[in-house]
């Protein structure tokens, strides 16, 4: 297992594409391949290890490999196509087979796309491009706006009704995280995952230390508390404050 953690050059912001493969060849080239987007990714090489990942990362989109070991590609679409919090992610099921009726089962599951093995590299990041702007429109913009907070995760600065605020790296990370997804709610372990990394050993109050830090710079210049503490669930951005 791999894991781009944020800082290592990749923005922060940048989509996560979650690679499901068990061939480390195949992996390869993928992660290659995806990394030269520019995108975050995960890496799992088998289906237990996805279901795992999903539930961490919430990854952005899947590249979810049809024959793996123990759990099946194909279980694993299932699965996740059948969950609430995990239905909406797009999948692309690559497969070595591509019988009509293995095509079929595939879309019936819910697969969003389908590539057949060989396929083209450029082909396939094609295909994840077109759906990232579709379920990501900003995230290939360098610039996130919402409502009068604008964020440019470039030029990592951030600004509140034009004001410049100043933002530590870990606040920067929060808010840029709560922006992909305004309203969205992000438990503590998923904003440790996403904010420290997958393997920090960071406490879940930490999480609660550095939003008071980001709420106490989003209004230094005035303005409402963008960030509204979800009861037993974890923290959003919200207008509603
Ligand atoms: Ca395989």
């Amino acid at each position: 297992m791999a894991d781009l953690a944020p800082g290592s050059g990749v923005n922060a912001s940048a989509p996560l594409v979650l690679i499901v493969e068990d061939e480390p060849a195949q992996r390869e080239v993928l992660s290659y391949n995806i990394s030269a987007e520019g995108l975050r990714m995960a890496i799992a090489e088998d289906g237990e290890e996805a279901l795992l990942l999903v539930e961490e990362e919430q990854p952005d989109l899947i590249v979810l490999d049809w024959m793996l070991p123990n759990v099946s590609g194909l279980e694993v679409c299932r699965r996740l196509k059948a969950r609430k919090a995990t239905k909406n992610i797009p999948i692309i099921m690559l497969t070595a087979r591509n019988e009509e009726d293995d095509r079929v089962r595939g879309i019936e599951t819910g697969a969003d796309d389908y590539v057949v093995k060989p396929y083209s590299v450029n082909e396939l990041m094609a295909r994840i491009r077109g759906i990232l702007r579709r379920v990501r429109p900003a995230s290939s913009d360098e610039i996130i706006q919402y409502g009068d907070i604008v964020l440019d995760s470039e030029k990592y600065k951030v600004t509140r009704n034009g004001k410049a605020l100043k933002l530590g790296p870990i606040e920067f990370r929060l808010l840029s995280t709560f922006m992909e997804k305004p309203g969205r709610v992000w438990s503590r372990d998923q904003l440790l995952t996403r904010v420290w990394g997958r393997d920090s050993d960071v406490d879940t109050r930490t999480v609660d230390v550095h939003i008071g830090r980001l709420r106490k710079a989003m209004s230094k210049h005035g303005g409402i508390n963008p960030i509204r503490t979800v009861r037993g669930a974890g923290y959003s951005l919200d207008d509603d404050g």
